[in-house]
């Protein structure tokens, strides 16, 4: 059985639907003649070149079949979020979007699952999204890693932790927005050095606060990218921790003492990463998730997981299925 628990989708919205949300800023999907490869547009500029599987779930089957995959859980791309527009309209934009996410998973129910996402940005539009979307047959949220200047420890974010964590709804926390002042133009590196450092952000925000303190211990929370750069920088933080107060002043216990609080996808592409990362977090808190469909996604879905030698076949079990089946509540039919 394997589940991969980080995939995205993007819905075929033209320029003019996405206009409700704003009509400069918003993204759609600019399909080539081919009906095979597209563009995520953001107003009139290109954003990103993608394919099909993006918006196909005809596509996203088959490339399932191929990879072996049971099950796949889709969540959007997080240039959707739209947490920078007014929160009535990204309310109504993420409620569209979820159920768009809901038709795509319409193609075969038992296979497609999807994550809803929620304006963020106001409260308690966000709860009653995330409590909607639920209700409505999705598995859990997906939420940015930051809103804007406030970070996962920020009052506004914790109270919509501790909802979904009072209402069994899970979380995917997914890297965006990453931070760059200019000298990341080139070469991708805003998502291969920000977006590692996003998520260790969002992490250590939550541990070095105390917010794992006040957010209940029923909490399903699951950040992308192997956890960016948390698992190599561990001993970093743990010897910060040790050595100055003001590293621990609103944090009891050693941050590596808060890694049962929290789960890691498996994206980590190298061998020794992997190891590393179960190490660190154990092999019941990692999940497969390979962020299908795009190229810095896994390739062959699974394989860095079932390939590695040091893993034996009770974690491989939990890490390719056994955790997310758990964690998402899917049953092991
Ligand atoms: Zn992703």
């Amino acid at each position: 059985m394997k589940i991969d628990m980080h995939a995205h989708f993007l819905p075929p919205i033209a320029q003019q639907e996405a206009a409700r949300l704003d009509r400069d800023q918003a993204p759609w999907l600019a399909i080539d003649a081919s009906g095979e490869t597209g563009q995520i547009m953001k107003g009139s500029q290109p954003f990103r070149p993608v394919y099909r599987a993006l918006w196909d779930p005809a596509l996203r089957l088959e490339e399932m079949d191929r990879h072996g995959l049971d099950i796949q859980i889709i969540s959007a791309t997080p240039i959707m979020f739209g947490y920078e527009f007014p929160g009535d309209k990204a309310a109504e934009w993420a409620a569209r979007m979820n159920d768009l996410a809901l038709e795509h998973c319409a193609a075969d129910t038992k296979r497609l699952k999807a994550l809803a996402q929620v304006p963020l940005q106001n409260l308690d539009l966000a709860c009653a999204e995330a409590s909607r979307a639920r209700a409505a047959g999705h598995v859990g949220v997906q939420i940015g890693n930051h809103l804007g200047p406030r970070d996962m420890d920020d009052e506004h974010l914790v109270a919509f932790l501790i909802h979904c964590a009072n209402n069994d709804i899970p979380i995917l926390a997914h890297p965006w927005d990453m931070m760059t002042d200019g000298r990341m133009k080139k070469w991708m590196l805003p998502w291969l050095v920000a977006m590692p450092a996003e998520t260790q952000l969002g992490i250590l925000s939550l541990i070095l606060s105390g917010a794992f303190e006040r957010i209940p211990e029923s909490l399903k929370l699951c950040f992308a990218h192997g956890g960016g750069s948390f698992a190599f920088l561990l001993g970093r933080v743990d010897n910060a921790w040790q050595c100055r107060d003001i590293v621990r002043q609103d944090c009891p216990h050693p941050p590596s003492s808060y890694t049962n609080r929290f789960y890691t996808d498996s994206a980590v592409f190298d061998a020794g990463a992997l190891r590393l990362l179960v190490e660190v977090m154990g092999a019941d808190h990692v999940m497969l998730g390979s962020d299908y469909p795009f190229p810095l996604g896994e390739q062959s879905i699974g394989k860095l997981v079932m390939e590695n030698d040091w893993l034996d076949d009770t974690q491989k079990q939990r890490i390719c299925a056994g955790n997310a089946q758990q964690f998402f509540g899917l049953g092991t039919a």
